[in-house]
């Protein structure tokens, strides 16, 4: 009798089917199939992605060589044609230039020594050169190409800066009370430099469409990829700008569905960014109140010890949290140098405040990686992550990687991913309708991919 149900209980065990999760943690010790199973993994949305950064180096060189401009080749960029500069034409088309260039408008073949792997990734975004504005519909098709590719249904990218916002700032005289300086910048125009914002984003878009043909063939799965816009502003700029460029991106945010929100971009830990943080984030709390429907997204705590003295690192998260109102924070590396780092994840968690986790990014600036970060931590503390690429052609990489690194430099499982995925989605800054919409594509994503990847037993 024992032998018999021990027999029974053997062939149920041998018919049971091997879980997805049971296949996911044999996949983690071969990473090319990992990476394979990854790439087909539905991932909902990438909310942390600059445009300008996205791109790969080669298409860079090859826009160089259609617009009629020169690489030099001593500062390794791309410029305006002068005298002595190699045409970008010969550089797309000579192997050991072209390659030379490649290396110096990303991190490939990066090797740290006088230049910093901070300071090589920051100064690509002055090399990619006078490139006319009428490529980056093709720019957002290749890294919307790319997303489809990788079975993700939704992009925020970070695509329009606030510059054209600065001329006014003169306008505003002294820099003492918000509600004068907001007067003065209306009566100086700010509505119409916002109304040249919103044409030129909608241009950008019809680029996309364009580059993508999608007015022609609307199913393709690049097509069926959804695209919204972030608003950059310059954080390395003077406090008058900032407060223009803040201004003017809670209101196009406000008034244009392609742009759901607002971002802070340049290195937090220069000059201007570290002296000016505190009153920045009191700007972009300021706006938020004027004009509660823009959404803001902040880098803050993009930040390591020994970059910064270590009272730099004590404040900017909780300051983007609490003073900029922020509904996400992107990085949130430094987190746990922070003042009062426990009740702040707390607050966090209890806020929903989502963190846009930039693995590759981190190590290759920050050079913080492995145990250092602090991904676990969030996730301990029960604070909604979800992972992004920040620049993918500057880094060489794709969502893929992001997920395949998460998987196995943090255990992470298959379910613990999905929630990542499901997040990407539940944090990003749609309309509740469109939100609605594309969690059910999500869902209706996994159901297939999960169907088909139904592992034979
Ligand atoms: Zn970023």
């Amino acid at each position: 009798m024992r032998l018999l149900i021990l027999t029974i209980c053997a062939s149920a065990w041998a018919a049971s089917p091997v879980s997805i999760e049971q296949r996911f943690a044999q996949l983690k010790k071969n990473p090319p199939e990992l990476y394979q199973f990854l790439l087909r993994m539905p991932k909902g949305g990438d909310l942390h992605n600059h445009l300008s950064g996205a791109v790969y180096a080669e298409s860079y060189i090859a826009a160089a060589a259609e617009d009629g401009l020169c690489a030099d080749m001593n500062a390794l960029k791309i410029v305006v044609c002068a005298p002595g500069l190699i045409d970008a034409q010969r550089v797309a088309k000579d192997n050991t230039l072209r390659n030379t260039l490649i290396d110096a408008l990303s991190m490939r073949n990066f090797v740290p020594g006088r230049e910093s792997g901070h300071d090589h990734f920051f100064a690509t975004f002055g090399k990619f050169g006078p490139i006319k504005e009428e490529h980056r519909g093709e720019f957002l098709a290749e890294v919307v190409r790319r997303a489809a590719d990788q079975n993700e249904s939704y992009l925020e990218v970070m695509a329009i800066n606030g510059r054209a916002a600065d001329a006014l700032a003169a306008q505003i005289g002294e820099m003492k009370d918000y509600d004068a300086a907001k007067d003065a910048l209306l009566r100086a125009g700010l509505d119409k430099v916002v109304e040249a914002m919103r044409a030129r984003v909608a241009e950008m878009d019809r680029g996309r469409v364009r580059a993508l043909g999608c007015d022609t063939k609307p199913d393709t799965p690049a097509c069926r990829v959804v695209v919204r816009y972030l608003y950059e502003v310059i954080r390395e700029s003077p406090l008058k700008e900032i407060f223009a460029e803040v201004l003017a991106g809670c209101m196009l945010t406000a008034t244009d569905p392609l742009v759901v929100g607002i971002n802070f971009v340049a290195p937090e830990d220069g000059l201007v960014s570290m002296r000016d943080y505190h009153e920045q984030m009191r700007m972009v709390g300021y706006a938020k109140h004027l004009y509660p429907k823009a959404h803001v997204s902040l880098h803050a705590g993009e930040l390591a010890p020994g970059l910064i003295p270590p009272e730099g690192l004590r404040f900017h998260i909780r300051e983007a949290v609490e003073l900029g109102h922020a509904e996400r924070i992107g990085h949130g590396v430094d987190i746990l140098y922070e003042t009062g780092a426990a009740q702040l994840l707390e607050t966090m968690r209890d806020r929903h405040i989502m963190v846009e986790i930039n693995l590759s990014s981190n190590d290759l600036i920050l050079g913080v990686r492995g145990k250092d970060h602090p991904l676990p931590s969030y996730r301990k503390a029960g604070v909604p992550v979800a992972l992004a690429t920040d620049d993918e052609g500057v880094s060489r990489g794709h969502l893929t990687l992001e997920y395949v690194r998460a998987a196995l430099d943090y255990g992470l499982t298959y379910a613990e991913l999905k929630k990542m995925a499901r997040n990407s989605l539940e944090y990003s800054f749609l309309p509740e309708d469109e939100k609605a919409r594309a969690k059910a594509e999500l869902e209706r994503r996994f159901a297939e991919f999960e169907k088909l990847d139904k592992p034979r037993q």
